[in-house]
């Protein structure tokens, strides 16, 4: 592979943060390639309506978001490979990625591969995604004003769901596999004082029931004490179990917290690795919106280019972060 095949960034990832870095990228003549994975989209490819995205006042398909996504960085050049990255080398520049035996080498990359739900693993689950079964209750709880529905899980997420969720749901049921809480106890006290919300321990959803039309009607729970089997009709399951960012690549090159999140130095994309920088859920497990992911995702682009312009000993633009602590009225 000749020097000229290095390119200037690589963007890992085809989410909202992964689509925002190409755009910016693309614009900003980097000529990006996206790896953006066999499963590009992300987690909004489960999602059915999205409101909260500003600029589309009628709302979206998530699937179809995405899609408007891809085409306005692809409108710019931005260059995708639909397939999944398999193996990185970050140890020096040009770093070095690969599809499975197709190597590619870039001066900087952008690391935006996301964090994934879990799923209780049920077929009926999957069936229903988006057709009352979700994984975002800021997203999706005024979908369900005046209904009933199901939180699965037992920590923080899914005390804090719970509480969102009763706002909107005429009641809300907790569904949890033990009887003790991971969650904190301030967190397990404001859900138990909520009058709308009910508590059902030692079980498990074995199964989400939907009506001949495909959405839910109900959950089937076993408890695990006692093996007795329910049924508590809802109208949406919210299945609060954790995320797991998918970092599994970046093992022992990038630094990572406990829960395996990429650590960015403070309000930069900047990664551990100096031309390696992070935007979106794969680096935010506190606000995982993609409002807040396409953000950083303008954001890294934005240092990877800085970045790239100091490289090239180009003038540069100024330091976006650094102008932003010095003068933060000013955005
Ligand atoms: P978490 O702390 O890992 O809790 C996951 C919960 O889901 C646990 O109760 C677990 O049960 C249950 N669970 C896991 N797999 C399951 C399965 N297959 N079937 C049924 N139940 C299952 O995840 P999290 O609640 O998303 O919190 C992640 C981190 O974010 C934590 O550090 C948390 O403190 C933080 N967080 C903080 C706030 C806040 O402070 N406002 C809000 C949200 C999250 P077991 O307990 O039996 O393992």
């Amino acid at each position: 592979m000749s020097n000229k095949d290095v390119r200037q960034v690589i963007i890992l990832g085809g989410g909202p943060a992964g689509y925002t870095a190409a755009l910016y990228a693309a614009r900003a003549n980097l000529e990006p390639l996206v790896i953006e994975g066999f499963a590009w989209g992300g987690q909004l490819m489960i999602t059915s309506d999205v409101e909260n995205y500003p600029g589309y006042p009628e709302g979206v398909l998530g699937p179809q978001m995405m899609q408007d996504f891809r085409r306005q960085a692809e409108r710019f050049d931005a260059e995708f490979i639909t397939d999944d990255v398999t193996r990185v080398d970050l140890s020096e520049r040009p770093f070095r990625v690969w599809v499975r035996d197709d190597e590619y080498r870039a001066e900087a990359v952008i690391v935006a591969t996301g964090a994934v739900a879990r799923q209780l693993g049920l077929e009926s689950e999957r069936a229903l995604q988006g057709a009352g079964v979700s994984y975002c209750a800021v997203c999706d709880a005024a979908f369900f004003k005046d209904h009933d529905v199901v939180v699965v899980g037992g920590g923080d997420s899914a005390m804090e769901e719970a509480v969102f969720l009763a706002k909107f749901a005429s009641k809300v049921t907790v569904v949890h596999r033990r009887d003790a809480f991971r969650a904190s106890p301030i967190m397990v006290d404001r859900a138990r004082a909520n009058e709308r919300i009910e508590f059902v321990l030692d079980s498990i959803v074995e199964e989400i029931r939907d009506t001949d039309g495909g959405r839910v009607t109900s959950a089937i729970v076993r408890n695990v004490q006692t093996d007795e089997v329910r049924e508590i009709p809802a109208d949406g399951v919210f299945v609060a179990i954790g995320h797991d960012p998918s970092t599994a690549l970046f093992r022992g090159q990038l630094e990572m917290d406990k829960a395996g999140y990429l650590l960015t130095d403070g309000k930069s994309t900047r990664t551990s690795v100096e031309g390696v920088f992070a935007a979106g859920d794969v680096q935010d497990h506190v606000y995982r919106q993609a409002v807040t992911a396409a953000g950083s995702g303008c954001q890294a682009a934005l240092d990877a280019e800085r970045y790239l312009s100091e490289l090239h000993h180009a003038p540069h633009a100024p330091d976006v972060a650094d102008e932003a602590l010095a003068t933060p009225t000013n955005w």
